[in-house]
């Protein structure tokens, strides 16, 4: 299994960065953890094509995270003509939100058929959901988003990768990493206080009760993505969009 980061940013780019979005090559199959804004833009970046890609699945419903489906779906219509099937996972009313989203932005566009078969799937918490030989279970974080926000827990090929997505810090995250041969979180600050997000401060008290094998900061502002290198810790790893994982 293989991990590629294509976009490591926060919602406002800091660092350049694009927005939330994860890649991940399975033996059954490639599938993305989140889809920002940029994430047709991250694509192209690496020469990637969009149509491999079988299952996205989305933590949360802030643009960051899920805005970029609609540039997926037109990039998909109108770009590749695409055939495969593809399947979108993630909270309760996901498919009203991109709705919504996408008429905002491109009125009249989610009435056409997409020209290959699209699914929509939604988590119900701490429920183990399998889409495409991807186990996903959804957990509880406290971010809000004016739907539930999740962490996810993914198991493919007898690896486990976790995800914080975004949240400041509950225990639940203890389960979500456990045993993850990646853990993905959120780090949002270096020290300062921001609400519904971790800081490194406190994320580093808690590490030794993470369980994973290595753990990979993300989501950075601009004051932690400028102390992130001074940062060492022999399971920490610092994220970059185009960083490639082998798990
Ligand atoms: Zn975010
Ligand atoms: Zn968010």
């Amino acid at each position: 299994m293989k991990l590629t980061v294509i976009g490591s940013g926060d919602a406002f780019g800091s660092g350049g960065r694009l927005q939330s979005c994860y890649h991940v090559s399975t033996d059954g199959g490639e599938f993305l953890i989140d889809c920002g804004a940029t994430t047709i833009m991250g694509f192209n970046r690496a020469s990637r094509s969009p149509d491999r890609v079988g299952t996205i699945f989305i933590s949360h419903l802030h643009g960051d995270h899920f805005a970029g489906l609609v540039w997926w779906l037109l990039h998909a219509l109108h770009v590749t003509r695409r055939s495969a099937p593809l399947a979108i996972v993630g909270p309760e009313g996901i498919k009203e939100r991109y709705t919504a989203a996408a008429e905002a932005l491109f009125p009249g566009t989610t009435a056409r058929s997409p020209g290959f078969e699209l699914s929509w799937h939604e988590f119900a918490p701490q429920t183990p959901l399998e889409v495409n030989g991807i186990t996903a279970t959804p957990h509880t974080v406290s971010h809000p988003s004016g739907a539930p926000s999740y962490g996810i827990r993914f198991e493919a090929d007898g690896k486990i990768i976790g995800f914080s997505g975004d949240t400041e810090w509950v225990d639940e995250l203890i389960n979500i990493a456990d045993r993850a041969d990646l853990y993905i979180t959120e780090c949002y600050a270096f020290d300062a206080q921001v609400p519904y997000h971790m800081n490194w401060q406190q994320l580093s008290q808690k590490l030794d009760g993470v369980g994973a094998r290595r753990i990979m900061l993300t989501h950075m502002n601009d004051a932690m993505l400028a102390k992130a290198g001074s940062i060492e810790h022999p399971r920490v790893l610092i994220a970059k969009d185009g960083m490639e994982v082998e798990i």
